[in-house]
């Protein structure tokens, strides 16, 4: 049961980060990713990893080209979020 509900939840949040990816407006997918991540909260389902590392977890901005920077340095990742400053860090 309980992982049905998983499946189901888990498509609705990708879904909204396709449309978060795919649109380019900022504000608007900035609401798609606020809204995937209210409903992995009340769900109580954790975010896979390559969604995790999609996003500012600050800003919810969706990382790009445009709004992000990405260095490796000592076998880690940090990827720097152009719109509020925030570093995300993750090993590799
Ligand atoms: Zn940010």
């Amino acid at each position: 049961m309980r992982n049905k509900v998983n499946k189901q939840v888990l498509e609705k949040i990708s879904f909204l980060f396709q449309k978060a990816k795919k649109t380019k407006n900022n504000q608007l997918s900035k609401r798609y990713v606020t809204l995937a991540r209210q409903i992995a909260k009340r769900t109580n389902t954790k975010l896979p990893k390559n969604l995790r590392r999609m996003f500012c977890h600050k800003c919810n901005t969706i990382f790009s080209g445009k709004t992000s920077q990405r260095r490796i340095k000592h076998k880690k990742v940090s990827i720097k979020c152009l719109v509020c400053g925030n570093y995300t860090r993750y090993k590799i």
